[in-house]
């Protein structure tokens, strides 16, 4: 007796929890806790429903789709009920879903599933009448949605009148409305400036930005839509056989559907096709959360039918969550290159994404006190692609008394100089410059990284091992490093040295603007460097030039002058550049602007994917050689993008803004004259 009370207590404790969480995400559109945490409570929840059924409530949130609509708009009743989609986090999920549609198929043959990426943005219902759209509705709890027509017109990408000279008398048209990537970053990144609420994820602020009361706001956000269904249908329309037939018919009618759909055979090809889109998730301009498998045929749909709030013939499968909840056991300071404080949260072990982190970055003091996080605190970090795994935020209800806030420390943890931190600037400084082992260590580093002087074999370990046992005080040190020392480190061996000695040897010969970016001055990254080696054509001039000089070339302020002038003040900088030349680094004659031929000059290039025949960095050299600004970013004012393999989310941008691009093949035929 004593058991059942428990689990009829934990019913009623789960039912409450996802309510609110369901109330803070569908109607706020701010949730509190990370998706992979609610779907823990949502599973337990349906889990105990299926093994003691008589602890089923029919208002339980595992009967229901969504949340209620907004009072604030009037309400549309959807004529089919919009439902959600079953999910499946693992391989034998994915099999076992597979497995329950041929039992109830009662057929052993194999199925065609027509696969989509899992978009993360909100269903959305749109009516077509004669051919025009004359309604838009949110899903709202599966019943009855929101009326969000004025706002949807907004949305450039979905049609106002359809591309057909017969239309239905009505079509319903279902889809996804979505934020492209690059446009939540920027409203964050907005948001974080003006001090306002940042949105937790694309579909929070895809979902926020479409329900607004003032369409004028919707309008300024950048929102898209792909459609992947047809709900209600009057009059002249014959529903196609299959799904991926009715996609193509609306994409002829003027509907954006999503590029990477693709029909696959059996559940083998389900799974090839997720490896697949895994791999290319980074890549596209819009965020998704797994991929969706549904049964290609509609008569087959038709016989599976519905449970509850999902369709028996799709399955949507998950891709690791990338936000996690874990505690935050302790803050330590890193110290930079440049003498840059960096906190970093020491949490306690978790996997998010695939991948177990213990480490994450809160960026700098302000970021800590805006975000309030404090040793002791249950945080969400997320790690997406690539990027360092973050502290996104803390949940403060569950915050222990003694959780300790953060001071920034008065003296550096590493070398003990005083820290400073300008008013008005977020980051705190290490004063020790190279007398400070960590900013020691971390220019060796960067003299040695790829785009700098390139010495393969010297990382992090060995630079940490270099510094302290005394062998190398600065990178002119490098050069006279002896194989017997190299080889008495731990981990190395004869062989290890002796490889690194002819990678130290092969550095030498190198490139003006590798060395310049090499010597870590300070606002001199990549593309300074260049521009100053294209302006100077060689070092000592640069080394003369006053600040007045320094800020007639293009891209150089007046912060990046005095840095760059200063630098060439200080004797111990002269003294490490003179024994490095002595050592032997030297670089081929550096043409100076007037006396090359540039075909490229005052172009603005940008390079995606990646390219078979030459690395990045070769590119990129080359391009610049020929007079050619190359960049980050495809903006409006970029001339050309250059497109390898697996091209990223630059590729679609150039697409979108109508920017002239050529391929790989193409710009090494063309590279000398554009
Ligand atoms: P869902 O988002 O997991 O899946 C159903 C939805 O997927 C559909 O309604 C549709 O909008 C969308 N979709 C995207 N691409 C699609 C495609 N190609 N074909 C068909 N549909 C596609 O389900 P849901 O019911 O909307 O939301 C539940 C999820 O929301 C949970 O799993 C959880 O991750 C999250 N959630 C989080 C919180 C929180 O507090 N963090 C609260 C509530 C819900």
């Amino acid at each position: 007796m004593e058991a059942v009370n428990q689990l009829q207590k934990r019913a009623q404790e789960l039912r409450q929890l996802i309510q609110r969480y369901n109330y803070e995400y569908y109607v706020l559109d701010a949730p509190t806790v990370p998706d992979s945490e609610y779907d823990r409570l949502f599973r337990e929840l349906q889990n105990l429903e299926a093994q003691h059924p008589e602890l089923k409530t029919p208002d339980s949130p595992s009967q229901r789709v969504g949340a209620e609509p907004l009072v604030e708009f009037s309400q549309v009743r959807h004529q089919i009920p919009m439902l959600s989609l079953n999910n499946a986090f693992s391989q034998e999920e994915v099999f076992a879903f597979d497995k329950r549609i041929h039992d109830r198929l009662k057929s052993n043959e194999m199925i065609e599933y027509a696969c989509e990426p899992k978009l993360d943005g909100l269903a959305i219902s749109l009516l077509y009448e004669d051919g025009i759209l004359i309604k838009a509705a949110t899903r709202g709890d599966g019943i009855t949605g929101e009326d969000v027509t004025t706002n949807v017109k907004t949305v450039r990408a979905i049609p106002l009148r359809l591309i057909e000279n017969n239309p239905p008398k009505l079509l319903e048209v279902r889809g996804e409305v979505y934020m492209l990537k690059s446009g939540f970053e920027a409203l964050n990144r907005q948001a974080r400036q003006k001090g306002e609420k940042e949105f937790a994820n694309p579909r929070n602020a895809a979902a926020g930005s479409l329900r607004q009361l003032d369409s004028h706001i919707t309008a300024s956000r950048p929102l898209s839509f792909f459609c992947y269904e047809i709900g209600v249908t009057k009059g002249n329309f014959r529903l196609l056989n299959t799904h991926h037939e009715i996609l193509d018919l609306l994409k002829a009618w003027g509907f954006p559907v999503i590029p990477e759909r693709a029909v696959v055979f059996g559940i083998e090809g389900c799974l090839d096709y997720y490896q697949k889109i895994t791999q290319m998730r980074d890549h596209l301009n819009y965020e998704i959360d797994g991929v969706v498998y549904k049964v290609d045929r509609k008569d087959l749909q038709e016989k599976l039918g519905f449970i509850s709030r999902a369709p028996r013939w799709a399955i949507a499968h998950k891709f690791p969550a990338h936000e996690e909840l874990t505690t935050v056991e302790d803050i330590e300071f890193q110290v930079g290159r440049t003498g840059a404080l960096t906190p970093v949260a020491r949490l306690k072990p978790v996997s998010v994404g695939g991948a177990t982190i213990s480490n994450a970055t809160l960026h700098n003091m302000d970021e800590i006190e805006r975000k309030d996080v404090r040793i002791g605190d249950t945080v969400i970090v997320r790690r997406a692609g690539d990027v360092i795994p973050e502290v996104f935020s803390v949940i403060k209800e569950r915050r222990p008394p003694q959780a300790k806030p953060i001071q920034l420390p008065k003296s550096c943890p590493v070398c003990g100089s005083d820290i400073v931190k300008p008013e008005g600037e977020a980051i705190a400084r290490c004063i020790g410059g190279l007398f400070c082992p960590a900013q020691r260590k971390a220019s060796i580093e960067h003299f040695a990284s790829r785009k700098a002087m390139d010495i393969e074999g010297l990382g992090t370990q060995l630079v940490d091992q270099l510094v302290e046992k005394g062998l190398v005080h600065h990178v002119d040190d490098l050069y006279r490093l002896k194989l017997d020392a190299l080889a008495n480190l731990a981990r190395m061996g004869k062989k290890s040295a002796s490889n690194l000695l002819v990678a130290l040897e092969k550095s030498k010969l190198t490139t003006l603007p590798r060395f310049l970016y090499a010597l870590g001055i300070r606002e001199v990254g990549e593309a300074t460097a260049h521009n100053l080696a294209k302006h100077f054509g060689d070092l000592a001039p640069l080394m003369h030039a006053d600040e007045n000089t320094l800020q007639s070339i293009r891209d150089i302020g007046p912060v990046a002058a005095q840095y760059i002038h200063t630098f060439f003040q200080q004797p111990h900088n002269l003294e490490v550049i003179r024994s490095l030349m002595h050592s032997g680094v030297h670089w081929p004659a550096y043409q100076k602007e007037e006396t090359i031929l540039r075909p490229l000059e005052g172009k603005t290039i940008v390079i995606t994917g990646t390219l078979k025949n030459m690395t990045r960095e070769q590119a990129k050299e080359k391009l610049r050689e020929l007079g050619a600004d190359v960049t980050n970013t495809v903006s409006k004012n970029t001339d050309l993008v250059i497109v390898g393999e697996n091209p990223g989310s630059k590729y679609n941008k150039a697409l979108e803004l109508g920017i002239k691009i050529i391929y790989e093949e193409e710009f090494e035929m063309k590279s000398v004259k554009l």
